[in-house]
């Protein structure tokens, strides 16, 4: 399958906060809500909060 990152989402609903993350695999800084987190680019769980 083609997985491009912008293509992996969480379902965001309401005012949810979204927090800064860094992927521990690849070094790619997103935001996510805090849990159940991926890294959009390599799709790693290993992700920490900044
Ligand atoms: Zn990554």
């Amino acid at each position: 399958m083609c997985s491009v990152g912008d293509a992996f989402e969480v379902d965001i609903s309401g005012d949810a906060e979204l927090c800064d993350y860094v992927c521990n695999e690849c070094g790619k800084e997103f935001k996510g809500l805090g849990k159940n987190l991926r890294c959009p680019v390599c799709h790693s769980t290993n992700v920490k909060q900044r």
